[in-house]
């Protein structure tokens, strides 16, 4: 059994971004030499997310309207008062802060057009991604 824990750096561009961080989770997978086990992938944040989806130009756009259709970050939320931000939190909500992806030889088993893919939702900023193995 092992157990192994690691930590990836993502730096957003903007205050909205879908990034593609699939190539940095393999590396950290191969430079480990992780064969066969499960991986969390998790953001220690609020106002970012995680998703397992396809990176395609397109449909990030549409992600990222689709959070703001629901969010309404224009709206008069509460917590607007002190920090805001609300619209963040609440799509950090519905995207989820965590993914498992399960690793079978030596790499993340993705489907074909499964990519990991980090949400910005109040960016620039920098963001972690902790990633917590378990396995052979
Ligand atoms: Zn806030």
């Amino acid at each position: 059994m092992r157990f192994l824990e690691g930590v990836i750096r993502v730096s957003t561009k903007s205050a909205f971004e879908v990034v593609d961080i699939t190539g940095q989770v393999e590396t950290w997978v191969e430079t480990n030499n992780l064969e066969n086990g499960i991986l969390l992938t998790y953001i220690p944040h609020t106002t970012a997310a995680l998703a397992v989806n396809e990176n395609e130009r397109g449909l990030k756009e549409d992600i990222i309207n689709f959070l703001k259709e629901l969010t309404k970050p224009e709206k008069g939320w509460k917590h607007n008062l002190v920090d805001v931000n609300a619209h963040a939190h609440l799509a950090n909500i519905i995207v989820g802060n965590d993914r498992v992806i399960p690793i079978a030889k030596g790499k993340p088993a993705l489907g074909t057009w499964q990519r990991i893919l980090l949400i910005e939702l109040e960016g620039p900023r920098e963001r972690a991604v902790k990633l917590i193995y378990i396995g052979e």
